[in-house]
C-alpha cells in the first residue's frame, strides 16, 4: 500500500511541487501533505487507511458535509444528461433566481468556475463601469490569484501596493491600493487622495484569509459608505461567508447590500462553480449587453450546478443547519479555549459562526500585522499533534477551518478532547 509519502514522491514527479495548490503541499507545518481516498460526512480517509475528523472541508464548500446525498444523487443525473454543452440550460436560470430572490444586493448574476475568475472579473466590471483604473483591497483578505490581487502593502507612507509574487508587475501592482483591514481612517486618507482615481473596494466581509479576523463594529458600513460617496463601487468577496455565516451570507448576517457581490465556494456544492453578481444597471456593463468582456467556456457547467443547487435549495429548506452549526461550532470554540488556557498555551479565537480560527498568540487579531504575530512553530506542533489524534486541521495558521452540518456533537467532543492533549504537547 503506498504511503502518503509514496505518493507525494510520485506526484513531485509530475506535478509541480507535486500539488496543484500550494497550502496542499503542507509547507507551512513542515509535514508530507495528506493523500485523500474517500470522504464520508465529517470523516475523510486518506489513500493509508486512515480516517480524520475533517475541519477543512475542501476549505468551505463542504458545509453539508462529503458526498451528501442529494448532491451525488443531483451531479449523477445530471451528468448522465451531458456534462457540457457551453450553450445555456434551464438549471442554471433556477439558480441564478434562486440567489437573486434571496439577496436585494444580486438583481442579476453571472456564473464561472472559480473564486479568482468571479473576483477577476467583479474587479474588471467595477472599472469598466467607472472608467477608473484603481482598486482598494485590504491587507490579509484573498480574494483570488489574478494579478491584480496578489499584491501586499507597499513599503514607505503610500499605499500603493507592491506585487505580492513573481510575474505580477510593478506597474499592476500600483493599480492596486492595500490598506489594513478594519482601518476606516486608512480608508479616507486612501479617497481623499486618489478619489476621483478609484473604481471600486473590494473587501471580505468577515476576513478567512489570514485566518478569520472579524470586522470591527462600524467597518463593513463605512467601507460601503465611504466607497459610494466617492462614486467607487463596493464589492464584498463572499466566496468563503456565502451561505456560509448565515443562510444568504455575511450581507445578510450584517444588514449590508454591496453593489456587487461574489460567491463559490458553497455555491458549488464541491463543484467547481462560482459568480458575481450586482444591481442590473452594473451588470448591463457586461457582454454581450456592455463592453466589459468576460466568459468561459465551462461557466455554468451543467454538473456544477447541479451540484450548488441541490446544496443550496436544502440549506434554503433547512434553516435549522445554520442553527445547529452555531452550537456545534460554539461548543468546539468553548472546548479549544478551555483546552489552551489548562495548557497554559497563549491563544487567541477568533469565529463567526463555522469558520473559526486559533491564532497561537493573546491577540486581539484585527488585522495582517496582528495575525503575524502568531506562533506558527507552535501551530505546526498543534497540528502534527492532532494529525496524529486523527483530525484534519487546515495546515496552515492563517487559514480558517470548517464545521459542517455532517458533524456530531461526538465528533467536536472528540477533537476537543484530542486538542488538550495537543496543547498540552505543544506548551
Ligand atoms: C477561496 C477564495 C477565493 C478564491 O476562490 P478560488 O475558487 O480558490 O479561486 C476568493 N476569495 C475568497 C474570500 C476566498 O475565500
Amino acid at each position: 500500500m503506498a504511503t502518503n509519502q509514496d505518493a507525494f514522491e510520485e506526484a513531485r514527479r509530475y506535478i509541480a511541487g507535486g500539488v496543484n495548490s500550494p497550502v496542499r503541499a503542507f509547507k507551512a507545518v513542515g509535514d508530507c501533505p495528506i493523500f485523500f481516498a474517500s470522504g464520508y460526512g465529517s470523516k475523510v480517509t486518506d489513500i493509508e487507511g486512515r480516517e480524520y475528523i475533517d475541519y477543512v472541508g475542501s476549505w468551505g464548500p463542504h458545509i453539508l458535509g462529503h458526498a451528501h446525498e442529494k448532491i451525488i444523487t443531483a451531479i449523477t443525473r445530471a451528468a448522465k444528461a451531458s456534462t457540457s454543452f457551453g450553450a445555456p440550460t434551464v438549471a442554471e436560470t433556477t439558480l441564478a433566481k434562486l440567489i437573486c430572490e434571496e439577496l436585494p444586493g444580486v438583481e442579476r448574476l453571472r456564473l464561472c468556475s472559480s473564486g479568482t475568475e468571479a473576483c477577476m472579473s467583479a474587479i474588471r466590471l467595477a472599472r469598466g463601469a467607472t472608467r477608473r483604473r484603481l482598486i482598494v483591497k485590504f491587507a490579509g483578505c484573498y480574494h483570488g490569484h489574478a494579478d491584480s490581487m496578489l499584491v501586499g502593502a507597499g513599503s514607505g507612507a503610500l499605499t500603493f501596493g507592491s506585487p505580492d509574487s513573481a510575474g505580477v508587475t510593478r506597474a499592476t501592482a500600483e493599480e492596486t491600493l492595500v490598506l489594513p483591514y478594519n482601518d476606516v481612517d486608512a480608508l479616507e486618507r486612501a479617497f481623499a487622495a486618489y478619489g476621483p482615481d478609484i473604481a471600486g473596494t473590494i473587501v471580505e466581509p468577515v476576513a478567512g484569509n489570514m485566518g478569520v479576523v472579524l470586522p470591527v463594529r462600524g467597518f463593513l458600513e463605512s467601507v460601503a459608505a465611504i466607497t459610494r460617496e466617492n462614486g467607487a463601487i463596493f464589492i464584498m468577496d463572499e466566496v468563503m461567508t456565502g451561505f456560509r455565516v448565515a443562510w444568504g451570507g455575511a450581507q445578510r448576517l450584517f444588514g449590508i447590500t454591496p453593489d456587487i457581490s461574489v460567491f463559490g465556494k458553497i455555491i458549488g456544492g464541491g463543484l467547481p462553480l462560482a459568480a458575481f453578481g450586482g444591481r442590473a444597471d452594473l451588470m448591463a456593463q457586461l457582454a454581450p449587453e456592455g463592453p466589459v468582456y468576460q466568459a468561459g467556456t465551462l461557466s455554468g457547467n451543467p454538473v456544477a450546478v447541479a451540484s450548488g443547487l441541490a446544496a443550496l435549495t436544502h440549506l434554503r429548506a433547512t434553516p435549522d443547519i445554520y442553527t445547529r452549526l452555531e452550537i456545534l461550532s460554539a461548543r468546539l470554540a468553548v472546548g479549544l479555549t478551555e483546552g489552551a488556557q489548562r495548557a497554559n498555551v497563549p491563544m487567541y479565537l477568533a469565529r463567526c459562526g463555522s469558520m473559526l480560527t486559533v491564532f497561537f498568540q493573546n491577540g486581539p487579531v484585527r488585522n495582517l500585522d496582528d495575525a503575524k504575530k502568531s506562533d506558527v512553530k507552535r501551530f505546526a506542533k498543534f497540528h502534527a499533534a492532532m494529525r496524529k489524534r486523527g483530525h484534519y486541521l487546515p495546515p496552515s495558521q492563517y487559514e480558517a477551518w470548517f464545521v459542517s452540518n455532517a458533524h456530531s456533537f461526538a465528533d467536536i467532543d472528540k477533537t476537543v478532547d484530542a486538542a488538550r492533549e495537543a496543547f498540552a504537547e505543544c506548551a
